[in-house]
């Protein structure tokens, strides 16, 4: 009864939704991004997801991280949104890490996972998850907001990272101003891509950016390359 819409989907059916059920996904961050993240793939029927994050709720992350309450502050962002989850589908294998990825335990973490999607907001952590998906070979799905603006794409081995596209020398304003239904905005595209990844079905984003202006109201789809000379991906090399 729960999934009955999504399997008269010609896409998904019984068979898809098994592989939803058998899958694995680790979603970095439980803030903005990973607020409409971890609800829309806890409640599509993802069996299992690995939640990272090692904040706790405070009061200005409130505007935009809809898993958390006013009740929350104070706690521990995966103890906050694991109950929420676990809520919204008892079936979903929720398994929380109270954990900063660093280059020196990140590919223990993300080892096994079926997908990985970045919810962080800084540009390290990024890097360090972007350069061991891809070591891994483990399907990466970006996605970045700053005010009414943000961006999705997904990465691979053989696909640009946000380093090739020198994402890594911007300069990034500290605190990230963002309006919340941005964040819902990319979080959900980052959801799609992560379902579509996980069932093989359409066109991922691979080697395509999409931007998103909130104030003309539109996207923009920007084709991609690889960088020769990206860090990422150049130390990677087999
Ligand atoms: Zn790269």
């Amino acid at each position: 009864m729960r999934y009955e819409r999504q399997l008269l989907i010609p896409q998904i059916g019984q068979e898809g939704q098994k592989k939803l059920e058998q899958s694995t996904v680790t979603v970095i961050g439980s803030g903005g991004l990973g607020s409409p993240v971890l609800t829309y793939l806890t409640s599509a029927g993802v069996g299992t997801i690995r939640i990272f994050d090692c904040d706790v709720v405070s009061e200005s992350n409130l505007n935009r991280q809809f898993l958390h309450n006013t009740g929350d502050v104070g706690k521990l962002k995966i103890l906050s949104a694991k109950e929420k989850l676990s809520q919204l589908n008892p079936n979903v294998n929720l398994v929380t890490f109270n954990i900063r990825l660093e280059p020196d335990n990140v590919d223990e973490f993300i080892t096994g996972s079926d997908v990985v999607v970045d919810c962080v907001d800084n540009i390290a952590t990024r890097i360090t998850v972007a350069r061991a998906c891809i070591k891994l070979d483990i399907p990466l799905v970006e996605g970045g907001v700053c005010g009414l603006y943000g961006y999705v794409i997904d990465i691979g081995r053989d696909f640009p990272c946000l380093s090739c596209l020198g994402y890594d020398k911007v300069k990034q304003k500290t605190p990230v101003p963002v309006l919340g239904v941005t964040a819902g905005v990319i979080g959900c595209m980052q959801a799609n891509e992560c379902i579509k990844l996980l069932l093989g079905i359409g066109e991922p984003l691979y080697g395509r950016m999409l931007s998103y202006d909130g104030l003309s109201g539109t996207w923009d789809e920007s084709r991609v390359k690889k960088s020769d000379s990206c860090p990422v991906h150049g130390n990677t090399k087999k």
